[in-house]
């Protein structure tokens, strides 16, 4: 008699990260529940192993930059009390360099970009070099011995009408990320240095769209003839040189599960659908977050490898998935069954399987491909997570402005003509706030939320609304002035 053999498909259950593979994770969790920390965690440790680590899509607070900040927490952790202590989410103790990609009318302060890049001598090493005399922005201060370039920054084309320079900027892109790969930089792109939506989702449509097309053409295995060392020799760095990781932190707002949300962004959401799909051909590993499973398409969901669970809200987690938290409660119960219904058995319970909604911002549920449920403790990213009081400008002391005029916008249905947002762009304004007030499908933003992203829209330039200083009801009053007209018009 024989037996039937090979009859279960062996995978690696206990490690969600496999540097030989490219993966899709995706990552649920609700807000403050330690998302991008996970992001962070597995762009790093990617980075870590050799791959060429791209951290593009992430809120316009620049959190994604702060891979070049270091605040030694690990070491302030240990100068505080106990109470203090409780506070404190970051453990960093190092920092990475990368390369900041924005658009071309962004400009930096040379001299504080410098002086952040180990270029000029600051006050004090210019004072202990014995020097009485310091004039603030001196450009004479170079360094003999430069240091470190944390951020090195590269412009790249604004998008024009029809596509115009599309080749060329994806050909200034896979420049960019030639760069990151060869000075082991993580590449950076953030709506902030966009002031209008437009640029922003055709440049990240553009990229997504040609990251596989770039992959294929400049991303080859090494091979031992290249390097003329056997295989076994050969760096982490070489063993992936053919490798990326895409970080997408609130990877639902491009990949909304309904269109209307901004018109601009099906441009990125489409793109970002084919790439998905076709990621792990091209040896492209994704890590995408997002609050609650419906913002995000089935069609994507379907491809991943892994699912992360950080702490989440029972009404946030779908149907599909209550199979997770019955198999969750079940463990509970015996648990409590076993010991008895007392604090210590609770307390075990707790320890062994917490809820979903209960866990802390250290630990996940990873659910890897064949459905094995793994309770997973995720550290901190080495380099500094920015906390909500960071800001780039203070921690870096690095300024930078828009050049050019600000307040133009493009027309946003056909990106054909640029005009000024405060007059012939109403209608871009209007279909903008009518989407995030009455998106098809969902539950609507409160007019305050809707009315406070617009101002958050408008401080990083992208709008140029009038509204600045007033309260939330004067967008209210012109939206419902406006609603009236666009019905005018259909009738
Ligand atoms: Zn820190």
């Amino acid at each position: 008699m024989s037996f039937r053999q090979r009859t279960i498909h062996k995978t690696n259950n206990n490690v969600i990260l496999n540097p030989n593979k490219a993966q899709v994770i995706l990552i649920q969790g609700a807000r403050g529940s330690g998302k991008s920390v996970c992001d962070e965690k597995f762009g790093e440790l990617l980075h870590d192993e050799g791959h060429t680590v791209l951290d593009i899509l992430s809120a316009p607070n620049l959190e994604n930059c702060y891979w070049a900040i270091c605040k030694n927490c690990k070491q302030e952790w240990g100068k505080k009390n106990k109470f203090e202590r409780m506070e404190l989410h970051c453990n960093c103790t190092k920092r990475h360099p990368i390369l900041l990609v924005v658009p071309e009318y962004v400009d930096f302060d040379d001299y504080k970009l410098g002086l952040y890049n180990g270029k000029y001598y600051s006050k004090q090493e210019w004072a202990n070099m014995g020097n009485i005399e310091w004039v603030t922005g001196d450009p004479d201060h170079i360094k003999k011995n430069r240091g470190t370039e944390w951020i090195k920054v590269r412009k790249i084309p604004v998008p024009k009408a029809r596509d115009a320079n599309k080749d060329y900027i994806i050909s200034q892109f896979r420049d960019c990320l030639l760069t990151a790969r060869s000075e082991r930089r993580i590449l950076v792109m953030n709506p902030a240095f966009y002031k209008i939506t437009f640029h922003w989702h055709k440049t990240l449509e553009l990229v997504i769209k040609n990251l596989g097309k770039i992959a294929i053409e400049s991303f080859k295995p090494l091979t031992e003839k290249d390097l003329k060392k056997p295989k076994s020799q050969f760096t982490k760095y070489e063993k992936n040189y053919h490798r990326m990781a895409v970080c997408m932190r609130e990877f639902g707002s491009v990949a909304p599960s309904q269109l209307k949300v901004d018109q601009y962004e099906t441009l990125a959401k489409k793109a970002l659908l084919g790439f998905v799909r076709l990621c792990r051909h091209y040896n492209i590993s994704l890590i995408g977050d997002y609050q609650r499973q419906a913002d995000v398409f089935a069609g994507i969901k379907d491809q991943r490898d892994i699912f992360i669970f950080k702490r989440s809200n029972r009404d946030l987690i779908p149907q599909e998935w209550v199979w997770l938290q019955d198999d969750i409660d079940a463990k509970r119960r015996k648990i409590i069954e076993r010991y008895g219904n007392n604090p210590r058995a609770w307390g075990l319970a707790n320890l062994k399987h917490p809820k979903i909604e209960d866990l802390s911002n250290e630990y996940c549920y990873a659910v890897f491909a064949n459905n094995h449920v793994k309770l997973m403790k995720i550290p901190m990213p080495t380099f500094h997570h920015k906390q909500e009081i960071d800001n780039f400008e203070n921690d870096t002391g690095i300024k930078w402005f828009f050049t050019g005029e600000t307040t133009t916008s493009i027309d946003t249905a056909t990106g054909e003509k640029e005009v000024a947002v405060d007059d012939k762009n109403e209608k871009a304004l209007y279909n903008l706030i009518d989407g995030m007030l009455n998106p098809i499908g969902k539950k609507g933003m409160k007019i305050e939320e809707c009315f406070a992203e617009i101002m958050r829209m408008e401080d990083s330039g992208r709008l140029a609304t009038g509204w600045k200083g007033k309260k939330p009801n004067a967008m209210r009053m012109w939206f419902s002035r406006r609603k009236k007209k666009e019905q005018d018009k259909k009738k």
